[in-house]
């Protein structure tokens, strides 16, 4: 829920004051930010930037919608929304479920174990212990990053 937050415009922001927003998750800076869906249909009404975002997919044999770059280090997708980094799945997600991710849900890849796979038919909600599991099963090693990995983590190029 978002009860009094401010409903920020994508195009009402500028440079020197960022959205301002004391959620976790809606970290400005280094790390990456999660649109809420109201932000996403304002930015989305862009025609130019529907189609950067979704025409930037491709969809393999598996069904995998894959991003075509740029990457997270972590091999997620990375989008840049009004200026900010973002992780193309979460995008997906909400723009799909028309609601914004729950704090503290990590959307996993769960069925496809592919990071940079944006179908949404392919992403579950979870938590950050499920999301660890996934990962040691995938790679046999711990997330490298932990809850809030959203903040962490460079834009890598991949
Ligand atoms: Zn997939």
């Amino acid at each position: 829920m978002h009860v009094g937050l401010q409903q920020p415009s994508p195009k009402n922001r500028d440079a020197s004051d960022k959205i301002v927003c004391s959620l976790p998750g809606h970290i400005r800076g280094g790390g990456a930010l999660t649109p809420t869906f109201e932000e996403l249909k304002l930015w989305f009404s862009n025609p130019d930037n529907a189609r950067k975002f979704f025409g930037n997919f491709e969809t393999d044999e598996n069904g995998c919608h894959l991003w075509k770059g740029p990457f997270w280090q972590s091999g997620h997708g990375r989008y840049v929304f009004d200026g900010t980094n973002t992780r193309t799945h979460r995008l997906r997600w909400i723009w799909e479920r028309g609601r914004d991710i729950p704090q503290d849900l990590c959307i996993r890849h769960l069925l496809c174990k592919n990071k940079g796979c944006g179908n949404p038919a392919h992403l579950i909600g979870g938590t950050w212990s499920e999301n660890n599991d996934d990962e040691k099963f995938i790679h046999g090693r711990p997330m490298a990053f932990g809850p809030g990995h959203d903040s962490g983590g460079e834009p890598g190029k991949r």
